[in-house]
């Protein structure tokens, strides 16, 4: 996933940030809420982690701007120190889809995100994914490549759909697990299986492989274009 924190607690983002980027996310960082805000509305991420108590804007009045003014849906989920049900209910009102209160675990804030990330990912990218020749419909899940039909087994297709939906960047082993099986696996082997399905099935319908393995990093899909 990509990932934006906005925390101005710098063990508390350091921490994050290591762990995070540890399991193959890509992170941007920021440390008050005016830069925050400027790298959410400029840049795409798949989730936020947001502070409550920031400098230059706090984390609420950012979710409202965010949400109201600039019109981004990406899911937020809220840092929050104080631990009252009035707070997260008005945090909630504002936009942001889910909160932890500190202290909270890394493997929590993860667990939390790709929660989120898979929810809103059926609702923000319904659009067609197009990548050259390659098409995914993620409302009927229909893959056309080269003009040719083809079919996938359900894991297959949440993997093709990872990989089209960022074409340039590598995605690691580990990231393609949690996202497709919500953790990693105990041994490559289920992956590579998959892999191997899909690699075979698209090859049949184009006569060419477009998932390039980066050894040690990740896969990435070739450029398809005709
Ligand atoms: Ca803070």
């Amino acid at each position: 996933m990509r990932i934006l924190i906005i925390e101005d607690d710098a063990t508390i983002a350091a921490n994050l940030y290591d762990f995070l980027e540890g399991h193959g996310h890509s992170i941007d960082a920021a440390g008050d809420g005016i830069t925050g805000l400027h790298l959410a509305v400029s840049q795409t991420f798949d989730v936020i982690v947001l502070d409550l108590g920031l400098p230059g804007m706090d984390g609420l009045t950012l979710a409202r701007k965010l949400r109201e003014e600039a019109h981004v849906e990406t899911p937020i989920l809220m840092l929050t120190a104080r631990d009252t049900l009035d707070d997260r209910l008005e945090g909630f009102s504002r936009g942001a889809d889910d909160y932890l209160v500190k202290p909270f675990s890394l493997k929590e804030v993860e667990a939390r995100l790709t929660a989120m990330y898979r929810r809103a990912s059926g609702r923000v990218t319904s659009r067609l994914l197009e990548h050259g020749q390659l098409t995914l419909d993620p409302k009927t899940m229909a893959v056309l490549f080269a003009g040719n039909e083809v079919k996938l087994p359900p894991k297959c297709l949440r993997i093709l759909e990872l990989l089209m939906r960022e074409p340039q960047r590598v995605i690691s082993r580990d990231e393609i697990e949690r996202l497709v099986w919500g953790e990693a696996q105990e041994t490559s082997d289920t992956l590579r299986s998959h892999l191997h399905t899909l690699r075979r099935a698209l090859t049949a319908a184009a006569g060419f492989d477009p998932v390039e393995t980066l050894h040690g990093i990740g896969y990435r899909l070739r450029n398809t274009d005709a």
